[in-house]
Order: structure tokens, then C-alpha cells, then sequence
């Protein structure tokens, strides 16, 4: 897979040169501590790198330009120690390309009320010099992230990795290349989209092929890899006596695993990160890619079915946000309801591609019939999805515009399903079912969804503000009302 260098942020400061020398060495040494001191509590798979003290227009810019054509530099964290008059930020935020957040703190935590004079207050003008970057950056219009409160406070460095996290996406997202093994399934709309304007807005290739191209990839699998993955899948999976006994279980998965080595050896020689597939669409293949979808999105692979590209590519980048984190990231569909009054819920799962991140025990191998497709019985992994905090987030081509949305769900301990023959997770969403689903489907959310354990709500938040697009949340505060009104006027905000 295309794991890529070392990823950085940047960590640059404002002052100005009226302080004089030893003001603004003391502000350097207080620009390296706080860089060091937040690189050593963050949890992020990215550095946050020390760059410089800026106190001229032409460092600005050469310094956002120099951050425009690195590419280790996901995204930069800005600092105003001092007063630093931002007429000079202009030329260098015109032409700034990547993400920055604005870190609004000062180096000392508390005022020394007994020893304090100008020359203190002079060393700690950040409420001063933050008012006057804010100035500019909202007469610019430039939709930027603002955290506020000291650097060594958890919560300030909780945010600030979850901005990372988002710039870590959004990286993601400009050099993910997706292939779509088929096209969409037939007259379904919201896996639909315009794969121009997503390259255009976010950097994303979407790639058509064949099943035959991809068949090709199958066939050449070699015997001996063949048989170490059908060894793996003997270690790692519960398979029934009955089953482990039966020739043409043995055959399904020994064509399973021979799927499974010919898509990644696709995806790999071509630097795909994510894939589609599509039921309606396998000639050449013996069966619909079940266990082989779920193992390559735990080994970080974005995957969603029926060519759904948008989600797929979704799902790649949440799992690289989530990267490090506690919990597993899934493609995901709401499939069934519970509409029991004393506990509404959602059964989530798909015809067979979900990602056994999200659990913790052993998954069993099992083969079924499909249903629908007319395929040989596709082999697939069933388990539960284990219980606690996740979100479902999804995106949708409007036409004009793209629009994410995210629920906040608590998933919940699942009854045996001794019938059913697929991995699932139960959830209960966030304000309850009712609202969720009402608000949901008012703002056309789709079908297909990334469901993390390991991210929350502003992950998605920052992550869609960060790529220009609208975001709808429905968590415990949504009221339906304000949330018709919200998209009402969103509509209006994002189709300037
Ligand atoms: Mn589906």
C-alpha cells in the first residue's frame, strides 16, 4: 500500500520586529518549547515540527510556498506570540494551499500576579496578537479552525490532534486513487457522483476497470501463496468441523483466497488505496468478493460495494484519521431496524463487506448462499460488532456541491443471531432512532456509510471544514426543527 513518508505540520509563528532582538529571541525559545511540548503529547501518526519566527511579509510567504511544495507538510499550526500586524499574513495566506489551524495561546499558563510588569506583558500578547490574525483571516474569508487555551492542556492538544487527524484525511484524500472493478449498480442514485468535480474539489482519481481486468490478476495467483493464505484463514477463523470436512466449502474458500491475492495484487501495481465491486458485475469471477473485501479494509484498504466510489474512498481515509487509535473503522450499512419502543436500534452490516477491525474476537469463516446475484455462495467472515462509541459518516454528490453527514451512535451488545450469516453490529443513534433517522433522511443521507469506533463527530467536522464542504452533525443536541432549518440554510451558504 501507498504508505508515504513522514508527515509533518508545521509549527510557525507570528511576531514582529518592534520588540527588538532579545524580545524575539525569548519568543523563539518559546516557540521551540511549545512545538516540542505539543510533538511529545500528541498522538497522531504526523510530527509537529518547529519552523521559524516570522516577522516580515516576504518570510510569510516564502515560508506558506516552501509549505505548498513539501510534501511532508500536511498542514501547519500558527502561533501569534506577540503582536504581529497582519497586513503582512496577506500575501503568504492568498497563497497558502494547505490546511493551518490557529493556535490561540500564550507561553505562560498563569499571570505572576505579584511580579508582573510591561516587560511580561509584552512576552505575552497573545490575546492581542490572536485578535489581529483572527481579523484577517475572517476579512479573507478564510474558513480556518481556531483553538483556544493553553498548550499543555489536554484538552487544547485533544483538539489539536483531531485537526491533524483531519489534515492527515484530507492528504489522504488528494492522493487516494480508487478502482472501481465495475460500475455502479444499476439506477441506484446516491452511490452516483461526478468523479470530475471530485478531482477536481479534493484530488481523488476514480478509476473504471473491467472484471475482466481484474480476472486476469486472479488467474495468475501462484499456488504457494494460495496456500499460505488458506493456512492463514485456517489459524485466524472458528471454522465449523462440518464445514472444515466439506469439499465444496474447501473449494469456495480456496476461490475466496485466490480473489483475495488477485485484488490486492491489482490494487498494489496499480497504487490504489480503495476499491468498488459490484454484485451485478462479476463475469470471470466466481463468486462476489466477501471475505477478500473484509480482510483488505483491515489491512487499511478503503472498500465499498456497488461501485459506491465515494464511500470507498471514505472509508480509506477514515481509517488512515483513525490510524493508532482504539477501534476499528468499517464500511457500513444501516440494514434493518428495531423499532421495539422501549429500545429503538439500528442493525448495521451489508451483504457480506464489513471490516473485522471492529471486533475483538475470533471471526468465523463460513459459506452461504447470497441471495441475490445468481454467483456461487460467496465465503465471508461473521462476527459482531463490539459495543460502545462510534459514528456513521457519510458523503453525498448533491449535483452541485458534496455534502458529509454524521451520526453519533453508541453501539450496544447484540442477541444471537444463530440465522443470520453475516458480520453485523447493533447501535442505538444519537439523539434515538426517531430523530436520527428523520434528520438523516432529510438531508439525503446515504445508505452506505465509514463506521468508526475510533473517530467522533469533529473528526468529520474538521475534516469536511478543512475540504470546503458542508457538514451535518445529529448527536444528542439535534432538534428537528433547527436541523431542517440548518440544511435549509446551508443550502444557501454552500451554493454561492
Ligand atoms: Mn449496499
Amino acid at each position: 500500500m501507498n504508505n508515504s513518508q513522514q508527515q509533518e505540520i508545521w509549527f510557525v509563528t507570528g511576531s514582529q520586529h518592534l520588540y527588538g532582538e532579545e524580545t524575539l529571541k525569548q519568543v523563539e525559545v518559546h516557540s521551540q518549547k511549545v512545538a516540542a511540548g505539543l510533538n511529545e503529547r500528541s498522538n497522531t501518526p504526523a510530527d509537529i515540527v518547529f519552523k521559524t519566527v516570522l516577522t516580515t511579509s516576504e518570510a510569510i510567504k516564502t515560508l506558506m510556498l516552501e509549505a505548498n511544495s513539501d510534501p511532508k507538510c500536511i498542514g501547519l499550526i500558527t502561533w501569534m506570540h506577540t503582536f504581529s500586524p497582519s497586513k503582512m499574513w496577506i500575501a503568504g495566506l492568498k497563497a497558502l494551499n494547505k490546511p493551518f489551524v490557529h493556535l490561540h495561546t500564550q507561553f505562560n499558563r498563569d499571570i505572576p500576579w505579584n511580579e508582573i510588569d510591561m516587560d511580561f506583558m509584552n512576552l505575552n500578547q497573545s490575546a492581542h496578537g490572536g485578535r489581529e490574525f483572527g481579523f484577517i483571516n475572517a476579512a479573507m474569508g478564510i474558513d480556518r479552525k481556531v483553538i483556544a487555551g493553553h498548550w499543555q492542556d489536554s484538552e487544547v492538544i485533544s483538539e489539536l490532534d483531531t485537526w491533524i487527524r483531519a489534515a492527515i484525511g484530507k492528504h489522504e484524500l488528494e492522493n487516494l486513487k480508487v478502482a472501481r472493478f465495475g460500475d455502479n449498480m444499476r439506477n441506484v442514485a446516491v452511490t452516483e457522483g461526478d468523479k470530475v468535480s471530485a478531482q477536481l474539489q479534493f484530488g481523488l482519481d476514480v478509476r473504471g476497470f473491467g472484471v475482466g481486468d481484474l480476472v486476469e490478476y486472479v488467474k495468475a495467483v501462484s499456488d504457494s501463496d494460495l496456500k499460505d493464505l488458506l493456512r492463514a484463514y485456517n489459524e485466524e477463523y472458528k471454522i465449523s468441523k462440518e464445514d472444515g470436512a466439506s469439499e465444496a466449502f474447501g473449494h469456495s474458500i480456496k476461490e475466496a483466497a485466490r480473489i483475495e491475492l488477485g485484488i490486492k495484487a491489482f490494487l498494489d501495481e496499480g497504487g490504489f488505496g480503495a476499491f468498488t465491486t459490484t454484485f451485478e458485475d462479476l463475469h470471470g469471477l466466481e463468486q462476489l468478493p466477501g471475505i477478500s473485501a473484509q480482510r483488505l479494509m483491515q489491512q487499511g484498504y478503503g472498500f465499498a460495494a456497488e461501485g459506491d466510489w465515494k464511500t470507498a474512498a471514505l472509508v480509506r481515509i477514515t481509517k488512515k484519521m483513525a490510524e493508532g487509535l482504539k477501534g476499528g473503522t468499517s464500511f457500513m450499512e444501516d440494514y434493518t431496524y428495531h423499532f421495539n419502543p422501549d429500545k429503538p436500534q439500528v442493525l448495521g452490516a451489508h451483504m457480506l463487506e464489513i471490516c473485522p477491525s471492529i471486533t475483538n474476537s475470533k471471526a468465523s469463516l463460513e459459506v452461504h448462499p447470497l441471495g441475490i446475484g445468481g454467483k456461487a455462495d460467496p465465503a465471508r467472515l461473521v462476527f459482531t460488532g463490539e459495543p460502545g462509541d462510534a459514528v456513521n459518516i457519510a458523503m453525498m454528490d448533491l449535483g452541485n456541491r458534496y455534502r458529509m453527514i454524521v451520526n453519533k451512535v453508541e453501539a450496544t451488545e447484540t442477541p444471537d443471531l444463530p440465522k443470520l450469516p453475516v458480520a453485523r453490529v447493533l447501535w442505538d443513534p444519537k439523539p434515538n432512532l426517531k430523530i436520527a433517522a428523520q434528520s438523516w433522511i432529510l438531508a439525503g443521507g446515504a445508505h452506505h456509510t465509514s463506521y468508526s469506533q475510533a473517530l467522533t463527530v469533529q473528526h468529520a467536522v474538521d475534516l469536511a471544514e478543512m475540504l470546503g464542504i458542508e457538514c451535518l452533525v445529529i448527536d444528542e443536541k439535534t432538534d428537528i426543527r433547527d436541523f431542517k432549518q440548518e440544511v435549509r440554510t446551508n443550502s444557501l451558504y454552500f451554493s454561492r
